[in-house]
């Protein structure tokens, strides 16, 4: 059995403005030798926020990481990877466009955008894993081709996995929709028939011919309906139908989400092995992940950053920070009901990486 990992930590105030974070992370990035890990074109992996959010990693930081990966020889590029729920992250033009009006510019940051997914979340590799849900995991190709990465996270609550972080960002984060479709669900989906209003933008970019107009129906506007014998549950038509017709059905076990999400990120973790290093940061941490795009009041004073090259160990100083902090689980204080340990437990049990740590406070 292999020792504990490393996490660094650098403690800041109880409500950390963004100079404070930048700071922080520069420290945290320093002490955990991240810049050793940096080569080429270099994908600084976060998440811009979807539109209305306020907790998202902020540009000031963002803009920490990018001179620090330049500054380690680096070619720093922002990266993230398109939703499957429709919002202004669906596809790579819209999630461009997002990511300026949050203040992500290059001139601000310092390094452009590029979607990991390409225009619709069908840019992908297949990359083979012994997990135990899953033998092969579909991945944003471009988080792959990249020749390092630094994965910016940033701890909340989670309505399906009670608690996301590292793992999350890297597993949900780096999918292609094919793979997200895998993690969150084993079913196919269907048109809500009084949202359809037969304007056929998703018939194109169906492959399998699946999604056509319902036959059963004989009125004026056709109204769309899915084979489901030829539908791969690729999940394209969701992302070209703007009227939110298409629906899946969430509601797979928290389990189950979580332990797929920890094999996602197995698969891009052993492509990657001694190319990445990972900055969590635990501010501003809300009952819900940054994909609600709403805000949100903190649930808990912020404990700061921590950094270090596995994701199972940050999550897991993640967690047992804001327990030792507040008394209670993060789950606790927001959705009691889930246990987000589940994908930690995963993650080691597949070798994603290990809950034991050292604790590496940074004065
Ligand atoms: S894109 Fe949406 S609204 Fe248009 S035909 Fe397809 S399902 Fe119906
Ligand atoms: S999920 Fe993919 S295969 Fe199924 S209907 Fe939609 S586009 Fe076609």
């Amino acid at each position: 059995m292999s020792g504990p990992a490393v996490v660094y930590w650098v403690e800041t105030s109880e409500r950390a403005g963004e100079e404070e974070l930048a700071v922080a992370a520069r420290r945290a990035f320093a002490a955990a030798g991240l810049g050793s890990r940096v080569r080429g074109l270099t994908a600084v992996k976060s998440h811009f926020g979807e539109r209305g959010g306020k907790g998202f990693v902020p540009p000031r930081v963002i803009r920490e990481v990018v001179e620090l990966v330049r500054a380690a020889g680096g070619t720093p590029f922002l990266t993230d990877t398109t939703t499957l729920y429709t919002g202004r992250r669906t596809n790579a033009l819209d999630y461009g466009a997002l990511v300026l009006e949050h203040g992500f510019t290059p001139e601000a940051v310092g390094a452009p955008f590029l979607c990991a997914d390409g225009l619709v979340g069908a840019n992908e590799t297949e990359v083979p894993i012994e997990g135990v849900h899953h033998r092969s995991v579909a991945l944003a190709a471009d988080a792959l081709r990249a020749s390092s990465a630094v994965i910016v996270s940033h701890a909340t609550g989670h309505l399906a996995t009670g608690f996301g972080a590292t793992i999350k960002n890297i597993g949900m984060g780096l999918a292609s929709r094919r793979g997200k479709l895998r993690q969150h669900s084993r079913l196919r989906p269907e048109v809500v028939a009084d949202r359809c209003i037969g304007c056929e933008d998703c018939l194109p970019n169906c492959a399998t011919g699946a999604i056509g107009p319902d036959a059963r129906r004989t009125g004026k506007t056709p109204v769309m309906a899915i084979d489901a014998e030829r539908c791969t549950g690729c999940g394209e038509c969701l992302a070209s139908c703007r009227q939110d017709a298409i629906r899946f059905d969430w509601k797979v076990g928290s389990r189950q989400l979580q332990e797929a999400m920890a094999e996602h990120a197995l698969g891009w973790v052993r492509r990657m092995a001694g190319r990445f290093g990972c900055l969590t940061f635990v501010a501003h941490v809300t009952k819900n992940c940054d994909c609600m795009g709403r805000r949100e009041a903190p649930l808990c004073p912020d404990v700061g950053v921590l950094a270090g090259t596995d994701p199972v160990a940050i999550d897991q100083a993640v967690c047992d920070l804001l327990r030792e902090r507040n008394g209670r689980t993060l789950e606790a204080m927001s959705f009691p009901k889930l246990d987000g340990s589940v994908q930690l437990a995963h993650g080691e049990r597949i070798g994603l990486g290990t809950r034991r740590y050292e604790l590496v406070r940074v004065g």
